[in-house]
């Protein structure tokens, strides 16, 4: 395969100072770097200036590239955004149900006291009753847990109860992004080596990669090149985890998108935004286990 042929459909970034600042992930640190002629990436001296040798290959005299590309930064971006703004909102709803409750109950109403509250009302909402059964009950665990006097009042605390949500519509779309950047990063990867171990040229990689439907023919393409399990490959970056959290993201998404509306909680976007920050350092480990033309040569 040539390099040259293949570096021409890649995307070059010049690396400017203000963009790198403003990057989420790189506070004071520059963002990895691509060698054009071997793939791989990393952090290294001067690794911005096509004069210094790639510590691979030793080119030099080739542009780098940023890497990932910068699709994949205004993705990060994006769910950053997103990731803030849910836990903004959340605070605010959070502190107008504990006003709420205040206000009802005529005293002031601890966050802890709001959160047990709400807990209880889940759960006797969770078990499936004759209707009507789950508001008298919840109503009956109110007036004990908040000590209220009347019934009316209980009544009224549940209704309020119910109508907070823990989510927000962020919570989601850092889950949705998260999802969309992994899998863009993976079939960026794919392209790669298929170009890099397959001998593709990149029209050829990138169209193999974009015929492939489901996620299991992207695991199998990935196997069939590397000869290593895409599980096994993320298993040996150093981000803890990694893998397991994702397959849980997909099916949690997938289950969102297909009917379930609140199948993403809290802790579903946490997760999501804890691979995000990971996902450009697995990545590069993935593209410099698998991609390397150096070690074809070898
Ligand atoms: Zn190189």
């Amino acid at each position: 395969m040539s390099h040259g042929k293949f570096r021409k459909g890649g995307k070059t970034m010049s690396l400017r100072s203000d963009e790198l600042a403003r990057s989420p992930f790189t506070p004071g640190a520059l963002p990895p770097i691509m060698c054009p002629v071997c793939s791989f990436v990393g952090h290294w001296e001067g690794s911005d200036c096509p004069d210094v040798p790639c510590p691979n290959c030793g080119a030099t005299g080739e542009i780098r590239q940023v890497f990932p590309d910068g699709s994949a930064y205004k993705l990060l971006k994006m769910l950053t955004y997103f990731h803030k703004v849910a836990i903004d909102r959340t605070s605010e709803s959070e502190n107008r149900l504990i006003a709420g409750l205040a206000e009802r109950l005529g005293r002031a109403c601890a966050k802890k006291e709001a959160h047990r509250a709400l807990e209880e009302v889940h759960r006797i909402y969770s078990v499936r009753r004759r209707r009507g059964q789950e508001y008298d009950r919840a109503a009956a665990a109110m007036q004990k847990l908040l000590s209220i006097d009347s019934d009316a009042e209980a009544r009224e605390v549940v209704v309020l109860l119910l109508a907070h949500h823990e989510t927000v519509e962020e919570h989601a779309a850092v889950v949705i992004l998260t999802c969309t950047l992994l899998e863009k990063l993976l079939d960026d990867l794919l392209v790669l080596m298929a170009g890099t171990r397959d001998a593709q040229d990149y029209r050829t990689a990138r169209q193999t990669v974009k015929s492939l439907g489901r996620f299991d023919d992207r695991k199998k393409l990935f196997k069939k090149i590397s000869r290593i399990s895409l599980a096994a490959a993320v298993e040996r970056c150093p981000a803890e985890r990694f893998w397991s959290t994702w397959c849980g993201l997909r099916k949690t998404r997938n289950h969102f998108v297909h009917g379930q509306p609140f199948a993403i909680s809290v802790s579903t976007a946490e997760h999501a935004f804890r691979l995000a920050t990971n996902s450009v350092p697995v990545f590069a480990f993935l593209q410099n286990l698998t991609c390397l033309s150096k070690q074809t040569d070898g």
